[in-house]
């Protein structure tokens, strides 16, 4: 059965475009027989790290961050890197009049990583999960790249475990860090495959501020050398940029506790949130036709709200703000 088609391939950007995608052609045949993946192998025993761009085509901070280091040279010290462009065809879809179609081909790859999809892809992104999929398994850490419809916090989004908090707490991240239990939030993301298959190291996705920003893109090349630096990986003479963005409330632990999806296609929430609002338990968030969608539960914040709420699709998550006085 073939897969429903993209479905963030109709709406307009209320978001500016300040960067638009590079040619990245150069960078297609890499050296490890499979097209956009680069291994920088500092011939010193040490950590496998795999740094992924893409999985989502029009967040092109990932790539610039990947480009960043090729162009600038920047080899482990000990261990290897991997660059992944998780999925170049989707980016080089991309239409500035429709910045939000070239997120997929065909379905959302961070929903692809899962046995059966990998072992029977139906999807062109389920193809290419299973091209790249010794990569993640081969890692001892993974670091993947994203970036939001919204112009909110940069965030880090792991498995809630001490291994992976622990290091996201080292790397010392002013931002929100949203921890997820591996079996109840979404199957299907990159970082719980490779949590699942190879739990050595990390298994982080880095969220870096709006799409088409110039500020994400900073902020990715930020956190990847962070990332880098924290497996002791990164030449002590390299200076560290610092964040593009300024700390604010939403800094802080957050547990997410389910994804809420729109029953009908008048959920409408009762103010454009753009994500980490609060909320008391009992709190209207939404309406959805007649229905009131409150908070279920105390310090209740709204991540990633939808920009435009689909019948059946997902609308926000709701996590809960752990860090309060
Ligand atoms: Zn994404």
């Amino acid at each position: 059965m073939s897969a429903p088609p993209c479905r963030f391939s109709i709406v307009e950007t209320d978001a500016p475009i300040e960067l638009l995608p590079r040619d990245i052609t150069a960078y297609r045949a890499g050296n490890c027989g499979v097209d956009y993946v680069h291994r920088i192998d500092s011939g010193v025993e040490g950590s496998e790290l795999t740094l992924v761009a893409l999985t989502h085509g029009n967040e092109i901070c990932g790539a610039n961050a990947l480009l960043y280091l090729l162009e600038h040279d920047i080899r482990p010290v000990q261990g290897a890197l991997t660059l992944v462009f998780a999925n170049p065809a989707a980016y080089q879809n991309f239409d500035p009049q429709r910045p939000f179609a070239s997120r997929c081909l065909d379905e959302d790859m961070n929903r692809s990583w899962q046995q059966a999809c990998l072992d029977n892809p139906q999807t062109r992104e389920a193809h290419r999960a299973r091209e790249l999929r010794p990569y993640i398994e081969a890692a001892d850490s993974v670091l993947d790249l994203h970036s939001t419809s919204h112009a909110v916090a940069p965030m880090l989004i792991y498995p809630d475990n001490h291994r992976n908090r622990g290091f996201a707490d080292r790397l010392d991240y002013p931002f929100p860090h949203l921890l997820y239990d591996l079996d109840s939030y979404h199957t299907g993301m990159l970082i719980s495959h490779h949590e699942r298959t190879a739990p050595a190291g990390a298994s982080i996705v880095a969220e870096c501020g709006q799409h088409f920003s110039h500020a994400a893109t900073e902020q990715a090349i930020a956190v990847t050398l962070r990332f880098i630096a924290g497996h002791n990986m990164l030449d002590s003479a390299q200076v560290l940029p610092e964040w593009s963005h300024a700390p604010d409330h939403s800094a802080g632990h957050y547990r997410i506790d389910r994804v809420l999806a729109a029953e009908t296609e008048q959920f409408r929430f009762i103010e454009p949130f753009k994500g980490f609002e609060r909320f008391a338990k009992g709190e209207l968030i939404a309406v959805d036709d007649q229905q009131l969608v409150a908070a279920p539960f105390d310090n209740c914040a709204l991540i990633m709200p939808a920009r435009v709420p689909v019948a059946g699709e997902e609308v926000v998550t709701l996590a809960e703000y752990l860090d309060r006085s």
